[in-house]
């Protein structure tokens, strides 16, 4: 039938959506079940101040191996998730997980860790019913709004309504802090950046790759480190692989680092571990 409609080129595209769709359409019932039986776990990725060699807090990262899909990767299954609505129960899910456990972990510690959560922009377009969901889960367990960070790609403030950036600011008000991550990847607008809610810039791990052994392909990164003190917004470097590339932030005053030159994003048990052996 395909054939009819016209030549071999017509046949493979159609295949390649067929396939698409119903790989999404597995990943969507799957993910839903496990979001249902909680089988989503929460591991948890350092956030070093390489100065100091202090941990100062983690970013919570899902994770999901699945019966039958094996792990499936979150850059995977988060667009489903965002494109069939499962993205308010998962965040739910692991939002909860992690703050719970971040308070617990901060129990029994002298300098509290922050906690950072990736934000989906989708769960903005109901930005009243996710104010409340993060107002109840932090004072449910007991985590301070000062520990606890939203991490929200740099597009949603420039795609997105009045209404994402009042809450933003209602959330800011409320204690907590915004992060833009994987900055500079979007639609950067560094002199609109000064009217916005946002606290702390995370350089994506694209630019921090581009700084060389010899230091001469880093002009990037160096300007987003110049820019944030002149906006007197925090920075934190991500995806720091190198011990030249912790070396060349520290020079240019980038003091906040994350990446597998620290750690790997860790589960539970893994993170307890590494806080013992390290911080
Ligand atoms: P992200 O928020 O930018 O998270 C950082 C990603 O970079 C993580 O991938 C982390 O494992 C990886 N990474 C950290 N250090 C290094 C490094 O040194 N080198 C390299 N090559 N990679 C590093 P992950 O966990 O696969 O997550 C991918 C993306 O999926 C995240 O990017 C985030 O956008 C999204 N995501 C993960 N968990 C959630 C969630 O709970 N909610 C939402 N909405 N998105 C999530
Ligand atoms: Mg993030
Ligand atoms: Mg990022
Ligand atoms: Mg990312």
């Amino acid at each position: 039938e395909a054939k009819k409609q016209g030549g071999s080129k017509v046949v493979v595209y159609n295949d390649t959506i067929n396939i698409k769709n119903e790989e999404k359409l597995r990943i969507e019932t799957r993910l839903r079940k496990a979001i249902k039986e909680e089988k989503i776990e929460v591991y948890y990725q350092p956030k070093i101040n390489a100065k100091e060699n202090i941990i100062t807090g983690v970013e919570a990262l899902v994770r999901w191996t699945d019966e039958e899909l094996g792990f499936v990767s979150p850059d995977k299954f988060i667009p489903v998730a965002e494109s069939t609505g499962l993205i308010h129960s998962l965040w739910e899910l692991a939002m909860k997980k992690a703050c719970f456990q971040v308070s617990k972990w901060n129990e029994g510690r002298l300098e509290p860790l922050n906690l950072a959560v990736n934000f989906s922009p989708k769960q903005f377009q109901d930005s009243s019913r996710l104010i409340k969901q993060v107002v109840d889960i932090l004072s449910e367990s007991k985590l301070s709004p000062a520990y606890f960070e939203v991490e929200i790609t740099e597009n949603i403030l420039f795609d997105h309504s009045a209404e994402t950036i009042e809450a933003l600011e209602k959330l800011r008000n409320y204690g907590v802090s915004v992060s833009v991550d994987d900055f500079g990847t979007g639609y950067s607008s560094f002199s609109y950046l000064k009217t916005l809610p946002v606290d702390n810039l995370k350089i994506d791990r694209t630019f921090i790759q581009d700084i060389q052994e010899d230091y001469s392909n880093s002009e990037i990164s160096e300007a987003i480190i110049t820019m944030a003190r002149g906006l007197r917004l925090h920075v934190i470097a991500e995806g720091v692989e190198e011990e030249h590339q912790k070396e060349f932030l520290l020079k240019n005053g980038c003091y906040h680092m994350q990446g597998y030159l620290f750690s790997k994003p860790l589960s539970k048990q893994d993170f307890e571990r590494f806080l013992k052996e390290n911080y």
